[in-house]
């Protein structure tokens, strides 16, 4: 996939985004998938021979007048060795790149915003400096993430640790670039952080022109991560608050069917857009091509 990347976009009332690349990984299957059976979940996402399946990087670009905000910065390029090799990563395509390729340099960025704090959601908000030191990628723009997050991250409990590295948020907090948000706040007008725990503890999913005129958008963060977790009780192993996480995917996956809201997706790996419908019983999915650039 990343050699044939191009950017796809929609208007969103006053907000432009545009689908980016961060590159992908593979995780294992069975652990996307928690308790469903592979019998079922296998037709859906057809695993390799050691049982993975790929999923997209996928940070979004939002634009309003002079705003810039990337929405979920992506991985990074910063990860251990082994860690590369375990999760199969495939940066040919990275979130530096995807927005040179729409004519962006890292200090045009005005903003970053992350759903949560999780190392393949916000890594990717840091880069080497000519010292070779991690610095921030995007040094003029206010990151933004869940107060619960940032906390978790730079103390996790023995349980939530393998998600979070510490240093993705205390470089961003050293450089005085990292402000948290509250549950349900306005980030920008017409961009709401709405927390909708479970997977983890502070996770958001974030919402574009939900009380505009014209049609509202939602970013599925792990909340939905492909177009194919569309039923609320296909819940990843690594959400490790199931009841929670079950309460949280019903609550949205029915106000995003219910009022058409356009879904963006951050780990599938062939759609970046698709609205979730309900279908009897259960939900659906609606892919949508953005417009090609
Ligand atoms: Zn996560």
């Amino acid at each position: 996939m990343p050699a044939a990347w191009r950017p796809e976009r929609v208007q969103v009332g006053e907000w432009r985004i545009t689908a980016l690349l961060d590159g992908t990984m593979r995780l294992d299957g069975g652990a996307m998938w928690g308790v469903v059976p592979k019998t079922l979940w296998a037709r859906l996402t057809p695993p390799a021979e050691d049982n993975t399946i790929e999923l997209a990087l996928r940070p979004f670009l939002l634009e309003r007048g002079d705003w810039k905000v990337v929405l979920e910065p992506g991985i990074g390029g910063h990860l251990e060795e082994k860690w590369r090799r375990i999760y199969a990563l495939d940066r040919r395509t990275t979130l530096a790149f995807s927005l040179h390729a729409l004519g962006l340099g890292p200090g045009d960025i005005t903003h970053v915003v992350a759903s949560h704090c999780h190392f393949d959601h916000i890594g990717g908000w840091l880069t080497r400096d000519a010292a070779e030191e991690l610095a921030p990628l995007f040094p003029r723009a206010e990151h933004r993430a869940p107060a619960v997050e940032i906390e978790a991250a730079k103390s996790p409990d023995p349980a939530r640790k393998g998600g979070y590295s510490p240093t993705n948020v205390r470089v961003i907090e050293r450089a005085g670039l990292l402000r948290s948000y509250a549950r349900d706040e306005e980030l920008l007008p017409g961009l709401v952080a709405h927390e909708a725990a479970g997977h983890s503890d502070g996770v958001s999913v974030i919402t574009v022109n939900e009380h505009g005129p014209g049609e509202t958008a939602i970013f599925w963060a792990d909340i939905v991560p492909t177009s194919h977790h569309v039923q609320p009780a296909y819940i990843m192993a690594y959400d490790l608050d199931v009841p929670r996480s079950y309460a949280s995917r019903s609550k949205w996956l029915a106000r995003a069917a219910d009022e058409g809201w356009l879904g963006l997706f951050y780990h599938d790996s062939e759609h970046a857009f698709g609205r979730v419908t309900r279908a009897s019983e259960r939900y659906a999915f609606e892919a949508l091509e953005g417009e090609r650039q």
